[in-house]
């Protein structure tokens, strides 16, 4: 079988890529657990010092890394370039931080010694989404290498040259040979390779379905899970919003990466007093996103990643006009090659239309009307996802109040759009998943939480 690597913008095929046999996983895995096994005893400083390698390598190779993103699923390039920017910087924050997070520590007891201990795991699996394809592997794998990990990359069919060129960076950088490697499969071959006996923990990022069953699987092997699936993020904005602020972070949370990110506004909540004037900034704002190639540099939204994606989603748009959400904007299929969808936005989205409680990943618009602050509230939980969520209100307290104690969310944010930093936890509750990514929970998912205790 063979994984396909196909130009979202002119459907174009870029490469065919020969799936590994179950021989071929079995010996990387093999591999993969030897080379864990010798860089378990490396220092710290020394993984640092690789980590480091692999940061510089991606800044010097900006241009050449953000291509092949840009040609196997769409982003516009100026967004591929600040993704490999990230890349770097969660490079260079694990290898600064993680002897601080992983050093042991003593706990006073009984004992004569008692401490903690942060062991590594063995070879974790990281099944990977095509959306953010360097960015989601690399914050899964530089905490999961500095902690003495090797790493199997199962990365989505569609964007293989990505995970070849990720696996590239990592032997470049001078990190033992099969350390880090990538397996390119379909996701048939994921059971088998969750149930490896060498494979001792799984990460997956996706979608909720991929998750319940990766979880499953898992979970009959007492194999742990981190998983970081869908989202409906709510973005409240209240009557004391300033406006234009809030309808400039919606659109942008909205329509980054061509409205194809887990955080991003997928419902707008206003309250009745501000829905119009909120609406016209919202109208006039997507009016004027550039939406075309994705290779030119002005370029906001390009292609989606793939037709069948883009036609899951105007069947979502259309199934919600059918059923009364009024379409100010977009909402028709493209007659140009590829997988394009204009920006779109639907308004009058109520409770029982796939737009108010199904996850709509492409650029599409949703503003939900609430009667108060306490409507809006209600209407933001009203979902099976939890994973950010964000509030406007020029009463900063208040608001605080709201992200806190109101949300159910893995990260709240106030007056701004939800993003990823290395230095804050990310992930979510409910059917967004659970475990952590980044910071130091993110370090501690894939570690032997060991005590010692010496009487
Ligand atoms: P997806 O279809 O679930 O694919 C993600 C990965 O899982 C791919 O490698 C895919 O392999 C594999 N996969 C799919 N079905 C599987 C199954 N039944 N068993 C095992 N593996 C399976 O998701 P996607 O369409 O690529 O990505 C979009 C979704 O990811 C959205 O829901 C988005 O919100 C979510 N996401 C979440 C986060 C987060 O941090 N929470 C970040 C980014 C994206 P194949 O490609 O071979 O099918």
């Amino acid at each position: 079988m063979a994984l396909r690597s196909i130009n979202p913008a002119d459907n174009q095929e870029l490469a065919v890529y020969e799936e590994f046999t179950a021989e071929k996983i079995d010996q990387t895995i093999r591999l993969a657990n030897e080379a864990h096994l010798a860089w378990r005893e490396v220092s710290m400083g020394i993984r640092a010092y690789h980590l480091m390698k692999a940061s510089s390598i991606m800044r010097r190779r900006t241009r050449q890394l953000a291509l092949i993103m840009t040609q196997e699923m769409g982003k516009p390039i100026r967004e591929s370039e600040s993704e490999i920017e990230k890349c770097a910087w969660v490079c260079d924050y694990y290898a600064e931080n993680a002897a601080s997070f992983l050093a042991a520590e003593q706990i006073r007891t009984e004992a004569s010694k008692s401490f903690i201990a942060f062991e590594p795991l063995g070879v974790i699996l990281a099944v990977m989404p095509w959306n953010f394809p360097f960015w989601q592997v690399f914050r899964f794998a530089a905490p999961s290498l500095m902690a003495g990990n090797a790493a199997i990359l199962k990365h989505a069919s569609n964007v293989t040259g990505c995970a070849l060129a990720i696996e590239e960076i990592f032997r470049e950088a001078g990190f033992p040979e099969h350390l880090f490697r990538t397996i390119p499969v379909g996701s048939h071959a994921v059971e088998s390779t969750i149930r490896h006996s060498l494979v001792r923990a799984v990460t997956l990022t996706g979608s909720t379905e991929a998750g319940k069953s990766v979880a499953a699987i898992a979970g009959s092997a007492i194999k742990k899970t981190v998983l970081e699936l869908g989202g409906s993020d709510p973005y409240i904005i209240l009557k004391d919003a300033n406006i234009e602020l809030a309808a400039e972070q919606c659109v942008k949370s909205r329509m980054i990466n061509t409205g194809q990110s887990c955080i991003a506004a997928k419902r707008f909540i206003v309250v009745k007093e501000v829905a119009d004037d909120f609406t016209e900034k919202v109208v006039d704002l997507m009016g004027n996103i550039h939406f075309g190639d994705p290779m030119d540099e002005n370029t906001a939204i390009g292609p989606m990643a793939r037709t069948d994606l883009r036609d899951e989603l105007h069947d979502q748009v259309l199934r919600s006009i059918v059923s009364g959400a009024k379409c100010l904007m977009g909402g028709v299929l493209h007659k140009r090659v590829g997988a394009w969808y204009a920006p779109t936005l639907l308004t009058d989205v109520a409770e029982g239309m796939p737009a108010y409680s199904e996850e709509l990943f492409g650029p599409v618009a949703v503003i939900i009307r609430a009667e108060d602050e306490e409507d809006a509230i209600r209407i933001a939980n009203d979902t099976s996802f939890g994973l950010g969520a964000a509030v406007f209100s020029e009463d900063v307290t208040h608001a605080e109040d709201i992200a806190w104690r109101k949300l159910n969310a893995g990260c709240c944010f106030v007056n701004s759009f939800v993003r990823s930093d290395p230095r804050l936890p990310f992930g979510g509750v409910g059917e967004s998943g659970y475990g952590r990514e980044l910071a130091l929970f993110g370090i501690r998912e894939f570690v032997n939480i060991k005590t010692i205790y010496i009487q």
